[in-house]
């Protein structure tokens, strides 16, 4: 008997818990990788970062099969289609994939899964992408978490070697079916997708890239913790685009990690598992894709702003960190963790606009993408989600600005209209007298935006706004 494995967002041959169970049960397994025109067709931009990668990294992966003597069959359609016709002209008898737990993935695979049943065919998933999942890590009252601390103690106190381990692939690739003869990986442009920037941004896709950026934070990882907020220096892991495509295992990560010890590596694990927590919240809670994870906050009434959206998506919001923040974004499809809270925390704080509009924006963008991140991230600077900074504690851009790029020398990478301003003005270049705007050649108001946003009254107005949860208390 025969199985096929399934690749979505686990684009390796190593320590891969649906490969390891379907090489280790059949004697024969193909490999199947589908681009999803469910998926693919309603992306707002035909150049778009993450296609690019994953079909870099889907040629890694095929290549990677060969030698092992397998393959990777790739398809162009529908998944719920492709998958079903595929596994029954195959004759497996079971189709193994890692789980998924975005409520748009999950009824994907409830679909699949029935019409492969109706075939007489299995479906099967496995646990890959976290180290805990859905209930692993309850409260002691047997309930989900909400708040991260203690969800941080209890997976601390749960975790064991076990969970840490790799998934010896290796050990059974003899069980690798050949490629069926007259598979090829169909082009981006055939699929309709142009090329991007990404390799001139410095992003390797696939396995290799995954473990160039491990080798490189290992060394850097002791300093993670005094250096990881500051966007301008290179403070950080840069690996979530891995973790998003699966380039890289989530398990030796973490055990990576949690093996070094010590501050750096402790706060780095920290990250990790604030992953695991808001996957495990929107599997819980899938009313927060749309809406509050606290009902009472979605009687906030945001306003509708387009002109001051559009300033910010377009970086001409006049505060240098912002805007500096949004170039870095549009030219990378990176932003660093700091910008993302500032940035989020100015649109809905200081524009008073709806954090679902900066959730969409961002997903369209990052890279890194991933709903759960993506949606906690910007909840929890909207003050609605599970464990948010609270309504009244308003990020001061400004401040924030003075703080994490203090000589201003990740501004001046991305703003260079910015570049001769004296350091005593680059957080607020509007306070900046004629004479030195005259001197530092930018001129406000002509060369770099005056502040569209008054941060003083936009506080009072944010927290007037949020009175009417207050008052539901
Ligand atoms: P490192 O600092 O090296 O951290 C290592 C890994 O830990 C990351 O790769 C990521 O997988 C995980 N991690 C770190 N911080 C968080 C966090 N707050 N929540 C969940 N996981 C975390 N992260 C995404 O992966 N995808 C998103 O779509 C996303 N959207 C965000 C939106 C907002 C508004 C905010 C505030 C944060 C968002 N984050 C998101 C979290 C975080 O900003 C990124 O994971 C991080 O900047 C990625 O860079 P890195 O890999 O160098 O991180």
């Amino acid at each position: 008997s025969s199985a096929l494995v399934w690749f979505r967002r686990d684009l390796r041959d190593f320590d891969h818990a649906a490969l390891y169970h379907a090489l280790k049960r059949f004697p024969q397994v193909f490999c199947v990788f589908v681009f999803d025109t469910a998926i693919l067709d309603v992306l707002p931009k035909r150049a778009d970062r993450r296609v690019e990668f994953i079909h870099a990294s889907v040629v890694e992966l095929d290549a990677a099969l060969r030698e092992k003597g397998g393959g990777l069959i790739v398809r162009h359609g529908a998944a719920r289609d492709v998958i079903p016709a595929l596994a029954a002209s195959l004759r497996v008898t079971a189709v193994l994939a890692n789980g998924d737990y975005e409520p748009a993935a999950i009824a994907r695979d409830e679909d699949v899964a029935e019409r492969l049943r109706v075939q007489g065919i299995a479906f099967e998933s496995f646990k890959d992408q976290v180290i805990f999942e859905k209930s692993e890590v309850l409260t002691k009252s047997a309930t989900p978490f909400s708040v991260f601390t203690p969800y941080k103690r209890a997976w601390l106190a749960a975790l064991t070697d076990f969970h840490l381990k790799a998934y010896p692939v290796e050990k059974y690739a003899a069980h690798l079916a050949p490629l069926p003869a007259g598979e090829s990986i169909p082009s981006l442009a055939e699929m309709g997708f142009e090329p991007t920037n990404l390799q001139e941004v410095g992003i390797t896709p696939g396995m290799a890239g995954g473990r160039k950026l491990i080798d490189d934070f290992v060394r850097r990882i002791d300093r993670y913790k005094a250096r990881r907020d500051f966007p301008a220096s290179k403070g950080v892991s840069y690996l979530s685009v891995h973790l998003r495509f699966g380039t890289v295992s989530i398990r030796e990560l973490a055990r990576l990690a949690h093996a070094r010890g010590g501050e750096g590596a402790d706060t780095w694990l920290s990250e990790l598992i604030w992953r695991d927590f808001y996957f495990q919240i929107l599997w819980h809670n899938p009313h927060v894709v749309g809406a509050s994870f606290r009902p009472e906050y979605d009687r906030v009434r945001w306003d509708d702003a387009p002109d001051l959206f559009a300033a910010w998506c377009e970086a001409r919001t006049g505060y240098p960190i912002v805007d500096a923040a949004m170039r870095q974004i549009a030219h990378s499809g990176y932003m660093h963790n700091r910008l993302r809270m500032v940035v989020a925390s100015f649109l809905t704080k200081d524009l008073g606009i709806d954090w679902r509009l900066g959730e969409k924006y961002f997903a369209d963008e990052l890279n890194d993408f991933d709903l759960s991140a993506n949606n906690g991230g910007w909840q929890w600077a909207a003050s609605t989600g599970c464990d948010a900074q609270p309504y009244f504690r308003i990020f001061n851009p400004v401040n924030q600005s003075e703080k994490f790029d203090p000589d201003g020398s990740f501004i001046r990478r991305y703003l260079p209209e910015l570049a001769k301003v004296p350091d005593k003005f680059i957080h607020a270049p509007w306070t900046m007298p004629p004479i030195d705007q005259k001197l530092a050649g930018c001129e406000i108001g002509k060369d770099y935006p005056a502040p569209i946003v008054d941060h003083a009254k936009a506080r009072e107005r944010t927290l007037a706004r949020f009175g009417v949860v207050k008052s539901a208390e």
